[in-house]
């Protein structure tokens, strides 16, 4: 469409070259909630290539305050959120390439994906951002860090070979714990850390790393503190994830839990015992009375005073349920694997 980036070429931080570049390019969004519905937007908008984006949850009402491409149909029906944001994406710029994923970045997912030039952190949970982080080392892709909570918010951008990496702060700076769900959030944290993360991006994919913050920057919007926080100095030589001998020990399979409570949600999420095949339409005949909802992405059972969200690819999110022995449990009794 004629003029579409006009105002991106106007611009003398990215101008005509600039723009090419960013047609040229591939973004890997992780995760479509709050951080990655707002990534995926402006770069999309923005003109971005191809972009990625997985996610292994469905939308909720609860989401729709902040995470910005979803819609109450989404929530009702209920959609997976990388399906409803592709469909979302491609009305927005039908120009580009979005890929989606319903599922969780794991190595399998990450090894396969060719070449990626920005990763987009938009994670809600420590370890796969820890996986991340190990990919981007391995493959020397570099990386924004994001993560908010209530008003408050974090981000860092990470250049392989010449910052530290997150595995280097996690010693020094207390970068886990608040991610849980239970404290609220309110959407302008959100575009505050997603402001940052995607001029990060636009810098790096229009090959200028120079540009990029050095620094790691965090804010609280409601009580009006900023800060910047000079990070170079704890890049660590021994670093399991950046050092001299880094074995990026995240992406081994065997350090992945079989099941993990979602944080503040009252859930449980329990993968497959291995990857076998989980039929939707066999599980739906079979508990035809318990059917709450389906879609062709997943199936919404009622059993014992549980709720059962399974995926297609045999993930179920099991609501009511806090203990991950018990989930395990109900998992095998009912589903199978
Ligand atoms: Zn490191």
């Amino acid at each position: 469409m004629k003029n579409r980036y006009s105002r991106q070429t106007m611009f003398s931080g990215i101008g005509r070259d600039g723009q090419k570049l960013l047609l040229d390019k591939h973004v890997l969004i992780v995760g479509a909630g709050a951080l990655g519905s707002a990534a995926a937007e402006t770069l999309a908008r923005a003109g971005v290539g191809r972009i990625t984006i997985i996610d292994r949850d469905y939308v909720e009402y609860s989401n729709l305050n902040r995470q910005q491409l979803y819609t109450e149909n989404d929530a009702a029906l209920p959609m997976p959120k990388a399906r409803a944001a592709k469909e979302r994406l491609e009305a927005v710029n039908s120009e580009i390439t979005i890929e989606a994923v319903v599922g969780e970045a794991d190595p399998a997912f990450l090894e396969n994906l060719g070449t990626v030039d920005v990763i987009i952190d938009a994670l809600d949970n420590f370890d796969t951002r820890m996986l991340l982080n190990d990919f981007s080392q391995k493959h020397g892709i570099p990386w924004i860090y994001g993560a908010c909570v209530g008003s408050y918010g974090l981000t860092y951008t990470i250049l392989p070979g010449e910052s530290a990496c997150l595995h280097c702060l996690m010693e020094d700076i207390p970068l886990d714990g608040e991610t849980c769900d239970t404290v609220g959030i309110i959407a302008p944290a959100v575009q505050m850390v997603s402001s940052h993360q995607t001029t990060e991006a636009m810098k790096l994919l229009t090959e200028q790393p120079e540009k990029s913050r050095k620094t790691l920057l965090s804010f609280d919007l409601w009580s009006n503190e900023t800060s910047e926080v000079q990070v170079e100095t704890l890049k660590k030589a021994e670093c399991p994830s950046c050092g001299e001998h880094a074995h990026h020990p995240f992406l081994q399979y065997e350090n992945r839990a079989k099941s993990e409570v979602l944080c503040g949600r009252d859930a449980v999420q329990v993968r497959p015992g291995s990857r076998q095949y989980i039929s939707l339409p066999d599980l739906k005949n079979r508990y035809e009375n318990q059917v709450q909802k389906e879609n062709p992405y997943l199936l919404v059972l009622q059993l014992e005073d549980k709720r059962f969200v399974i995926f297609e690819d045999g993930r179920t999110i099991i609501h009511g349920e806090n203990d991950k022995a018990k989930a395990r449990t109900l998992y095998q009794k009912y589903i199978g694997g």
